[in-house]
Parts: C-alpha cells; structure tokens; sequence
C-alpha cells in the first residue's frame, strides 16, 4: 500500500515541492507561519518511503509535542500504510529516553532509571539546599533549578562548572556544590532529571564510538520540526546522530545521515528555556553543503490577519525580512475591543463567541481563546460555565500537578525503582503514619552514613537482610538509630505494602490494579472519603480519572509495564491533552468545546477563530519583559506565533483595568496594538470614558515592578477559588520563578482537561 510517489507532491507550490523531493545534501527549509512547514516535513518523510530511498526504520522524526508526533506518524501511515509504524516520530524526549533504556549499558545507567519531572527536581533540590545549610531564602531552590537546568542545556556538567565558577561569589560557589550534589542524588536515585535525558545522550554518542556508530547507521534521515526552538544540547545532538565533520562520527566511513531542519526564527519563544536562533541562523554554516528553500506563500490565514501579524513581527530588528503572502482573499477584518474590565473581556469574547455560532454558524470547537499567562484563563472560566459555553483549558492547571496525583503517581515510582528517593519520601508519611519528620531525618541519616538509597534505608529499618552474592548469603541489615519502637513497626508495615505491590507487578497484574492497591491499602483513599472537606471529594475524583489514565493505558498497550506508563506520564506535554483526531476537536461533544490556552501552547496549531485577550503593556507583552529588549523582542515573536494561529477570524482584546491581588490596575493598550495598520482593524469598542476618568486617577507606573502588580498576580492564584484550591493545591512553595514557566512548564504531564458545562 505504499503510495504513489508523484501523489506526494500532488497540491503542493513548487518550492513545496522542491523541499519534500530534494536529496543528497542538508536540507533547511525557513519560513513564516503557516506556509507548510510541518506539511512538507510530513509529505518528504511519506516520499523517502515510497521511492524506497529510506525504509521506515531509518527515519528519525523530531517534533515539538506528542501530539504533533502521532498526527505525522498517522499521515505518514495513511500515506504509506502499516510501514509507517515503524518510523520513530517523537519529542526529543522522548526519542532520547527511547535511545537510554536501549543502551543504558553504555550509558552507565540502569535499566530502571526514573525520569524525575520539574517538580521532582525542585523537591531534591530544596532537600539538598536544607542539607547543606544554605539560606533558602537568599538563595532559593528554584533559583538553583533553574541556573543547573541553563548549564545543563548548554551541556555544562559539574566538573566543569567547578573548573570555571567564580569562587568569590557566594552565589556561584553554592551554585557548584548544589549542582554537584545533585547530580550525586540523581545518580544515587538512579534517576535523570528533563535536561539530563538530552545531556547523557549526547555524552552517550560522544564519548561511545560503536555505540553513535549504530544510531547513525540506522537513523539515515533525521528531520526536525520547530528547528527555531532548539536548544545548545539539542542541536549538539542533532549533529552528532547525523556525523560527519567535527562530530564524534568525523573520519567514519559511513558518510553523514540526511539532514532536514524547518524553523521560522520569527517563532522562537522558548529563549527562557535556553533555545537559540542562532542555531537556525547559522545553520549554512554548520553545514556548508546545506540548500536552503523558502517558503512563501501562507495557506492558513487570510490577508488581513497575515498583514497584522507581518506588521507586529516587521518592529523586531535584526530579522530577515519575510514576504509572505496569500491568495485566500482578504476575508474579515481584525476585530479589537477595548473591556472596561477583564470581566467584561471575557463576557464579551462568550457573547462574540454565541453571536458567530448564530450568525456565521461557527462551532465552539472551531474557536481558540488565548492568553498570555494561565492566571487569565479565570475571569473566562467563570462566565463560560455561568453561560454554559463547554469549553477546556489545555495546559495551566496540570492534572498531573495536582496534588492527589502526584502522591499515587510516587506510590508507582516508588514500586517501580526501589532507590527513588525522591519519591520514596514523599509517601513515606503519606496518608500519615506516624512518620514525621523525626523519623525521615534517621531514615536520611542512615542512608548517607551507610551510603545507601533512602530505599535501602527503609529495608534496613524493617529488618531486611541485605544480599551479599560474594558470601553467597544474607547480612543482617545494620540498626537505624534514632527510630522509636513504634516508628520501626510502620516503617516495617511501609515496606512490606511496598513488596506487595511489586509482588503484584511481578504476578503480572496491570498498573490499575497495583494503583488500586496502593491506594487502598495504604489507607490513601479512606482518609479522603472519611473527609468532609469538599476538596477531598475533587481528589477522590481525580484519582479516579487516574485510574481511568491507567486502564486505558493497559487497554492500548497490553504488555506496557509500569515503567512504560511513568514515562508516559512524565514525557506527555501540554498540547497533548487536545483531542485526537477522531475526535477532531470534538471534546466528545457534537459541536465540540471552545479551547483556552497560553500562546506557547499554541505554537504549531491553528484555528478557523482566534481571540488573543490581554492585549495590554504589562500583560502581553509580560511585566517582567518590559525593560530588556531581547525580552520585549520575544514578545514580540510569541505575539506574531498568537496572530498567525488564526485562520478566518482574529480579535484582538483588552481590558481597561484589571484587578488582582485586591486592587485594580488601569492597563495601558498593548504596543503591539499601537503598530497595527489602521485598515485593517475594526474597532468594535473602544475605551469608555468612565475607564479614560479611571485610568487618569491611578496610573500604573507607581506600583509597578517586583513587589507590585506583577508579582502579585501570580501570587493571586494561590487565593481563593476552585483553580486555586483545588486544582493548583497541594504545592504551595512552587511557585513559578519566571513568568514563561507558568505558562509552558516541561513537559510533564498531560493537564488537566476540564469541561466547562455546568449551565
Ligand atoms: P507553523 O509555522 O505555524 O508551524 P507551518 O509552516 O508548519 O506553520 P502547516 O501547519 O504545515 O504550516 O500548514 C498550515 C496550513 O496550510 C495547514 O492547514 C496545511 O494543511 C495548509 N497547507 C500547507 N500547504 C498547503 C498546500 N500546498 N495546499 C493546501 N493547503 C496547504
Ligand atoms: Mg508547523
């Protein structure tokens, strides 16, 4: 069933075309929004396999999400047939995680690793931070996360960090010994955080010349997609799976792997995450054989929304000026409205949003709301339930960071990997058991004066020989001072719950019913249900809906094992919550669900309709971005990734004031507004004077900068109200360090998808 090649490149412009066929030679394709890019990757991969120049094994597909990954190897399959299983399509990640457990030998890792989320890491990091007498409040957790997470993704190991830090700043010399140490607890853990499942691939490949070898004999076509949004790791290992000059693989026989990149430099927006252009920029020069194709006409939007969004990137300097056109006619034009409040934003954007389905017979699935920080999803929350507007937040309030979530979620890591001891000693007092801290802290003892894992400690706490395979025989466990009696005896109840459940997976019993157990007998759920706060019913419910992640998972991979699952847990990102294709937006209802997301979780998708709210100096673009101009102009790239979305129709709305933290601030216009060209705007309201009169009296420079505004609306999420109770809860010390990490955390979990329906 492998289609006709010539069929691949049937409807596509020429240099459409030139780019799916093209051969011998790096290909790198640069282009604005919506020309094509991810379709031409997706019809070159279906080409190299219906010409027979590659066989389905070979191909190594990079994309930004899983989604976007299943919806190519779906093309691809519908192209090619069943063959296209076999392709590795995936996240970096996940790729990387996949090359790990192949060749965890070589990497020195055991098979088992865990894959520690943002927050696992933070947890260890505040654990190490406490143990070594670190002022946390000079010197926050997450600042360390943060600065180790940079090194990491410019491939900085600790060693080096120690050779080159400035030992006269306190901050850089506790940076090394944090860093340090927490490498030693990953290890110890045998478990690797987001960044080091990019950084040991590529020592792997480095420093192991049969092993890169291999890869690169079997991975013939690499192509990325969102090439703009790679960082140093990953472009470093990019380079070293594809060989060739002044990578590991220079002097093999085996000549370089088949290079395809696409990007837009105008879409990059993850710089906070350490990404770099300059790896799109310079790509010619990385790889001097290299042809370039640009694409130029756009298929998404009509030209109204194209000439909006040219204008708003055309400000940033030092750019490539682009000339994207399209012929889908002008359509309508770019609606602003100016709200006196964000209340009245968001009953505006519902009322537009009844008024299109009326008028123009436009279906809620159609239609996108977007905005820049998650914190602005509420105020359209509470008037889309009031009005029974079915809609779903994508992103934002993670499932996954839920707290109920987290804790089953450790109870399974703890079950899969003994030595997890992150995990390990979050449950170890969850539901409470009586042991505290008191009894942590001699469990922690024992473990660092021995040189064991913290899960090792607890098996010698319950008495648990130790095996010796060079006496052929079991050592008696060395005793664990400072336990009393009675903790002694839960830590023996602790472990023994521990062997059963794994005694569980080894009898072959799925990971619904281990999660059950663990839940049950642990006494998880009778301390939730025994409970008359009505937070703990929403847990009660949520665990259920884990249950249900749980099944399914045992439904559509029957020999999956529950490492299988954790890893699926941890790699699933944010867009991945959309619906499926066969659902097609659908949300399981016959007209579909209106979508709310942060701009950056909507890089690479797009909607017939699309409202960008919080168009204001100070909320897009971000307080925090204000005075920086690199900050501003990334702003600036995300504004133009929000515009581009839009298919048919974009509204572009502000409020005049907006209130947080028990004030109201008046809100100046965007400055992206400000360059948008009069024609093609319709301004269906703009400020009122009551708002003008306002606006006067306050001003926001004032109370402006850390202490002020900014700060305190994320602060205001962990107020009163659902979101905040209980859908944030549970991790009140987590606050986000950068505002973008709010928005677009790692990939961790697959969030929260929740149904506005309430009527
Ligand atoms: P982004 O920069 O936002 O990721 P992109 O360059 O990857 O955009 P695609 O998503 O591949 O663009 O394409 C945008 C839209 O245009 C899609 O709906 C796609 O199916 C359509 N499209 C692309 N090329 C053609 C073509 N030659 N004929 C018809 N439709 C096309
Ligand atoms: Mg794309």
């Amino acid at each position: 069933t492998v289609a006709d090649p010539a069929s691949l490149v049937e409807g596509l412009n020429p240099a459409q075309a030139q780019a799916v066929t093209h051969s011998g030679s790096p290909l790198l394709i640069i282009a604005g929004a919506g020309s094509g890019k991810t379709r031409v990757l997706t019809h070159r991969v279906a080409h190299l396999i219906a010409t027979g120049r590659a066989r389905p094994g070979e191909i190594l597909a990079i994309t930004f999400t899983n989604k976007a990954a299943a919806e190519m190897r779906e093309r691809v399959t519908a192209l090619v047939g069943p063959a296209g299983e076999r392709m590795w399509v995936s996240t970096f990640h996940s790729a990387c995680v996949r090359i790990l457990r192949r060749s965890h030998e070589a990497a020195g890792l055991r098979s088992t690793f865990s894959v520690y989320d943002a927050a696992d890491s933070t947890r260890l990091i505040t654990l190490i931070v406490r143990e070594l007498g670190i002022d946390p409040k000079r010197f926050t957790p997450k600042t360390f996360a943060h600065r180790i997470s940079d090194l990491k993704n410019e491939l900085v190991t600790p060693e080096e960090l120690a050779r080159t830090a400035q030992p006269t700043n306190p901050m850089e010399r506790h940076l090394v010994e944090v860093y340090q140490a927490y490498a030693q607890r990953l290890a110890a853990a045998n478990a690797l955080d987001f960044d080091d499942i990019i950084m040991r691939t590529v020592a792997l490949l480095q420093t192991q010349p049969a092993v890169a070898e291999a890869y690169r004999r079997r991975f013939r076509h690499v192509l990325v997609d969102e090439y703009q949004d790679t960082n140093h790791a990953q472009y470093v290992l990019v380079r070293e799976l594809v060989g060739g000059p002044g990578t590991s693989g220079e002097g093999s026989p085996l000549p370089a792997g088949e290079l395809t990149v696409v990007g837009d430099s105008d879409q990059s927006i993850y710089a906070f995450r350490g990404a770099t252009i300059r790896n799109i920029e310079e790509f010619e020069q990385d790889y001097p054989s290299a042809r370039t194709i640009l694409l130029e006409q756009n298929y998404r939007s009509t030209q109204n929304i194209l000439t909006a969004a040219n204008t708003v990137i055309s400000r940033n300097s030092g750019r490539r000026p682009k000339n994207l056109w399209t012929s889908s006619g002008d359509g309508a034009p770019v609606t602003g409205y100016v709200a006196d409040s964000e209340h009245d934003e968001a009953r505006w954007v519902s009322q537009e949003i009844d008024r299109l389905a009326d008028e123009h017979g436009v279906r809620p699935a159609e239609v996108a709301v977007f905005y820049r920080t998650n914190a602005q999803s509420r105020a359209l929350e509470e008037v889309f339930v009031r009005s029974g507007q079915p809609y779903k937040v994508v992103g934002g309030t993670r499932f996954y960071e839920r707290r109920e979530v987290k804790d089953a979620i450790a109870y399974l890591r703890a079950v899969d990997n003994p030595d997890d001891d992150v995990n390990l000693r979050r449950i170890l007092n969850v539901p409470r058991r009586g042991l505290g801290d008191k009894a942590e802290a001699a469990l922690a003892e024992h473990a660092s004066r021995h040189a064991v894992s913290f899960g090792r400690a607890v098996a010698d706490a319950a008495g648990v020989p130790r095996e010796d395979p060079a006496r052929q025989g079991d050592d008696e466990p060395p005793v664990v001072e400072g336990l009393t009696t009675r903790a002694r005896n839960q830590v023996r109840g602790f472990h023994e719950l521990l062997v059963s459940l794994r005694q569980m997976l080894g009898e072959g019993q799925g990971v619904a019913e281990v999660l059950d157990s663990a839940l049950d007998a642990s006494g998880y759920l009778a301390e939730l249900r025994a409970s008359d706060d009505p937070q703990d019913a929403t847990r009660v419910e949520n665990l259920a809906e884990l249950h249900s992640v749980a099944s399914d998972f045992q439904a559509a991979n029957p020999t999956g094992t529950l490492a299988d699952f954790l890893e699926r847990v941890s790699l699933v990102s944010d867009s991945d919550q959309l619906p499926d294709a066969d659902e097609a937006g659908t949300g399981g209802l016959p007209e579909g669900q209106v979508t709310l997301m942060t701009v950056h979780t909507a890089k690479g998708l797009e909607f017939p309709v699309v409202f960008v709210t919080g168009m204001e100096d100070g909320t897009f673009p971000h307080v925090r971005s204000l005075s920086e101009e690199a900050d501003l102009a990334e702003e600036r790239r995300l504004a133009y990734v929000a515009l581009t979305r839009a298919r048919e129709r974009l509204y572009l709305t502000r409020a005049a004031v907006r209130s947080a933290w028990g004030t109201t601030q008046a809100m100046p216009a965007s400055r992206f507004l400000d360059d948008l060209p009069a024609e093609v705007v319709d301004w269906r309201r703009l400020a009122s004077d009551t708002v003008a009169l306002y606006s006067d009296s306050t001003g926001w420079g004032s109370s402006w900068g850390e202490g002020g505004y900014g700060s305190g609306r994320r602060g205001a999420r962990g107020g009163p109200g659902r979101r905040a109770g209980a859908d944030r809860g549970g991790e009140p010390g987590e606050s986000p360090a950068h505002p973008d990490e709010d928005d677009f955390a790692p990939p961790v979990g697959s969030g929260n998808r929740r149904t506005g329906r309430l009527g």
